[in-house]
């Protein structure tokens, strides 16, 4: 007889013999009769079983039964109006007593979670965020297929790609002392594929990173990565990767995104928010404040320093109390700010300022700000840049703090027009990576003036979270060296380091561009979960360590010896 899904039968199926095969979920003996939850991939039967057989929880066991209606439904079960009234069942496979329920969530460790990492998975939630995934990769393959990409491969043993973090090296057997580097994501190829003529190219793949212990980083993690022939500006590129990123939120979760996405200007997006990924779910946008101080005012307050000063509306604010709000300032002035005051509109208006400050001045703040009775204004003093982004960590945390976020709003904004250059060590360092294009209207900048470039560059931002980082690409050799050259890479590191990719765009490249959106991140906002490893099938620790498997070990010293290794003691 055919086997039936656990989760698919309905009321409609009374009367019909099934065959179900699953694991106990759930077992309650009341007197003669026992009743299981029984839990295949599709779902969560209720079983009747009148001879006392004696299961365990996740035992795996098949039966053979009719279907009945239940006296009291279930309604928070599909199948909470029947149940299985059970003729014959067969142990497959007992369990042992579990390390970590299935059932439930509990609050096992998350070594426990993952050294036990079959049974974590079984968990409903966990089953639905697999499934939620494959969604996602399927709608994006269907999409970008009619859209005519071709999904290629790139090698995993490669040569280091600069992306900003540490390679994961592969010593090579048969040429001893060098190594492999495992990507850190397919930059380069996906740029010499486009030269090779796969006009539309993408990939789900995996990148590697070796950083340092960071909140919800993994080693390993999943790029959409995508890259596309004869693009010069990324308004050419921005229709079809909204098409895409609104089908795949309609496909894997039935939501809709308005299009087209709003664009936002970097230097915009830290000026009003404090931050290069803003969380626009909520107002709370910060205001320039410093005409509004009589010079000498400023000087009283700051002894002398002035710098910039802006202002941050909170809403609801006014019910923090003094010494809360003199904790704030204290934190604040602790991370660079020269002073951290507040205006308070509760009751007429009272300030941290006191009398440095008139009350006209206290109001015209407020009113700048957008503030009312009831809110709160943050005023922030010292240099710019820390200004802006301890406003911006600010706006993020009194948010979350006053419930000012909504859950069920999405905001998608691309945040365009990123500085092609950082501050590094001694040298100047990409803000992106060395293979973006600059603005052509910036290029007389480049030598000049390289701080003020800015890039062809852009990222796409979640709710505050970037969940996509893309840019038109450089397609002139002489260009490329000469940011190499900005960058501290002389000629001849270069062509030691890159010189297969220079030599590529030698003859024939194409001007092109793409973006890599983080898979992971992108499932994990979806299946709205607090960290990628609920979405990743075997995660790693925040040490990268993988308890399941216990990896990294040792290797054996014959090992390292046919690589030609020695391990220092
Ligand atoms: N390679 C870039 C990254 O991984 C993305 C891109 O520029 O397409 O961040």
């Amino acid at each position: 007889m055919r086997r039936d899904g656990c989760g698919e039968l309905r009321r409609e199926a009374a009367g019909r013999k099934v065959v179900l095969a699953g694991w106990v979920h759930r077992v309650r003996n009341l007197g003669g009769v026992t009743f299981v939850d029984l839990r295949d991939a599709s779902g969560i039967v209720q079983l009747v079983l009148r001879n006392g057989a004696h299961l365990a929880h996740e035992d795996v066991v098949r039966v053979t039964g009719t279907v009945c209606p239940r006296e009291a439904p279930n309604p928070s079960l599909p199948t909470g109006e029947i149940e299985i009234e059970v003729a014959e069942i067969e142990v497959l496979s007992r369990a042992k007593p579990l390390p970590l329920p299935v059932a439930d969530e509990g609050s096992p460790s998350e070594e426990t979670r993952l050294r036990y990492r079959y049974l974590d998975l079984r968990k409903p939630r966990l089953q639905r965020n697999l499934r939620l995934r494959h969604r996602a990769a399927l709608a994006i393959r269907n999409y970008l297929d009619k859209q005519g990409f071709v999904e290629v491969e790139t090698p995993l043993l490669t040569r280091s790609t600069p992306e900003g973090a540490r390679d994961f090296l592969v010593p090579s057997r048969l040429a001893r002392g060098s190594f492999y580097a495992l990507p850190q994501s397919p930059q380069l190829f996906k740029q010499i594929l486009v030269t090779s003529g796969v006009e539309r190219y993408f990939q789900i793949v995996r990148c590697f990173r070796d950083e340092d212990l960071r909140a919800d980083r993994q080693p390993e993690f999943t790029q959409l990565d995508l890259e596309m022939a004869f693009l010069e500006d990324p308004e050419e590129l921005f229709p079809l990767l909204e098409g895409l990123v609104a089908h795949v939120f309609r496909e894997a979760i039935g939501i809709e995104i308005d299009l087209p996405l709003p664009r936002l200007p970097y230097a915009e997006a830290l000026a009003r928010y404090g931050s290069d990924k803003p969380d626009l779910r909520f107002g709370m946008e910060i205001v320039d404040v410093i005409d509004l101080f009589p010079k000498q005012s400023v000087l009283a307050v700051l002894q002398d320093k002035i710098g910039v000063a802006r202002a941050l509306p909170v809403p609801g604010g006014a019910a923090k109390s003094r010494s809360q709000l003199a904790k704030l300032a204290e934190a604040a002035e602790g991370q660079g700010l020269d002073l951290l005051a507040w205006v308070k509109l509760s009751e007429g208006i009272s300030s941290s300022l006191g009398k440095h400050v008139s009350a006209e001045i206290l109001t015209a703040i407020a009113a700048r700000a957008g503030a009312e009775q009831g809110d709160l204004v943050l005023v922030a003093v010292g240099e710019g840049g820390v200004v802006e982004t301890a406003l911006g960590d600010l706006r993020l945390r009194l948010a979350r703090d006053l419930g000012l976020i909504p859950r069920d709003r999405w905001s998608l904004v691309w945040v365009v027009d990123f500085p092609l250059f950082k501050e590094g060590e001694g040298h100047l360092d990409s803000e992106h990576h060395p293979f973006t294009s600059p603005r052509s209207e910036d290029l007389p900048l480049l030598e000049r003036d390289p701080l003020k470039v800015r890039a062809k560059c852009y990222d796409l931002v979640v709710n505050g979270v970037e969940l996509a980082s893309g840019s038109i690409r450089i397609h002139r050799r002489e260009l490329q060296e000469r940011i190499f050259r900005i960058l501290g890479i002389g000629g001849e590191e270069a062509e030691q380091r890159f010189g297969f990719f220079l030599r590529a765009l030698d003859y024939g490249a194409p001007p092109h561009g793409g973006i890599a959106f983080g898979l992971d991140r992108w499932v994990m906002m979806m299946a709205g979960e607090p960290s990628i490893r609920e979405v990743i099938a075997f995660p790693k620790t925040t040490t990268g360590a993988c308890p399941l498997t216990d990896a990294p070990a040792p290797v054996d010293e014959g090992q390292l010896r046919e690589l030609g290794l020695r391990l220092e003691p």
